[in-house]
């Protein structure tokens, strides 16, 4: 592939880059701290989460200290919190082996906990400017519909391939010449984003690269990319259990592995449950029940299983908390335990605000 389009995308770029809190700095932790987040959540959702976090966890050392409460508080609602988990670990690794500092090779960078060949590429290229690529979902489309490829764009050989061309054409470009490798790759990102767009058709009179692409001249835009279908997701059915003694609710806390790990909950079991079942499982915890009633289902899918919930509230007597079920009103809910937002039906009917929704799916 030639390297045409090098300049006519830097001057795209330059002149209608959106204006992002994550594009004012080179601090390779606030780059890192915005490709995670980015990552599943859309641009308008993270703004607010970004400064929260930054203004919370300032830097390396403060996220390797951060209590695990808390981080999961500052990423609740975003979803995917095994992104943060690694986040945390990657800061760990980086007191320890780097000086609490960002290595600054690509392959170091790659190293870490949760840190793949797209984030890699990003914070080598934005924060260091090294002539790494960053190929994300949106680069891959813009690079088949320029090419016209009929490869599978989700295929992880044809992300290496696009990889492996983009790094050659930032390599060919004369190192006398003005070139921020960063700016290359965000505005390939930028150009998907905004004109080179899935799900409907791409802008093509408005983008600075129509001369130079076979997409756009055989009308083949429809058509590219290709994206072979995912096997199904796994189906479960859960039963949640809003249990209430006054103004408080029960919620458990999550196992330290697997899904959701760690974060808080209303006690739920697997199936659809019938009401004896449930009353069987408030006893169980020592409690008394008083009454149920059924309240609403709810669905939440997560990228490899989709939960169909169905739901009881039940009032019980007056206890003390016994076993793994923790009794906090809506203020403490909300102040101190991060509840996913796959219960976030159920916490609505509470009146407890949790994060706010901003994955994709
Ligand atoms: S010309 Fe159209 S299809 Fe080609 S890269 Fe630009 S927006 Fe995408």
């Amino acid at each position: 592939m030639r390297g045409d389009f090098v300049n006519p995308i830097l001057v795209w770029y330059n002149q209608q880059k959106r204006d992002l809190p994550w594009r004012h700095t080179k601090d390779p932790y606030k780059i890192w701290v915005s490709e995670i987040m980015l990552q599943q959540t859309r641009v308008e959702a993270v703004k607010s989460y970004y400064q929260r976090f930054l203004e919370t966890l300032p830097d390396i050392p403060a996220l390797a200290g951060c209590p695990d409460d808390l981080l999961l508080k500052l990423w609740e609602g975003l979803g995917y919190y095994s992104r943060v988990r690694n986040m945390k670990k990657a800061a760990l690794t980086m007191m320890e082996t780097y000086g609490g500092s960002f290595p600054t090779s690509y392959d170091k960078i790659r190293s870490l906990p949760g840190i793949g060949d797209y984030t890699a590429g990003a914070i080598s290229s934005i924060a260091f400017s090294l002539r790494e690529a960053a190929v994300d979902g949106n680069v891959m489309r813009v690079m088949a519909r320029l090419e016209n490829s009929r490869e599978d764009i989700l295929k992880a050989s044809e992300k290496r391939r696009v990889a492996q061309k983009l790094k050659a054409v930032m390599e060919a470009v004369p190192p006398d010449q003005d070139f921020r490798p960063g700016d290359f790759n965000q505005a390939l990102i930028e150009l998907g984003a905004l004109i080179c767009v899935p799900n409907s058709q791409p802008l093509c009179q408005r983008c600075p690269l129509k001369e130079l692409c076979i997409s756009h001249r055989e009308g083949t835009t429809d058509a590219v990319p290709v994206r072979l279908k995912k096997t199904g997701r796994k189906k479960e059915e859960r039963t949640v259990l809003l249990v209430r003694d006054g103004d408080k609710t029960a919620i458990t806390r999550r196992p330290d592995t697997g899904l959701l790990a760690g974060l808080y909950e209303f006690p739920n079991l697997a199936g659809r449950l019938d009401e004896e079942t449930v009353l069987g499982e408030v006893r169980s915890q020592g409690l008394i029940p008083l009454r149920i009633k059924k309240i609403r289902g709810a669905r939440h899918i997560f990228s490899h299983v989709e939960w169909e919930m169905s739901g009881y509230e039940i009032r019980v007597a007056p206890a003390e908390a016994n076993g793994d079920w923790i009794f906090a009103d809506q203020h403490q809910i909300e102040k101190t335990y991060a509840i996913p937002s796959a219960f976030s039906a159920y916490a609505e009917l509470l009146s407890v605000r949790t994060g706010k929704k901003g994955k994709k799916s």
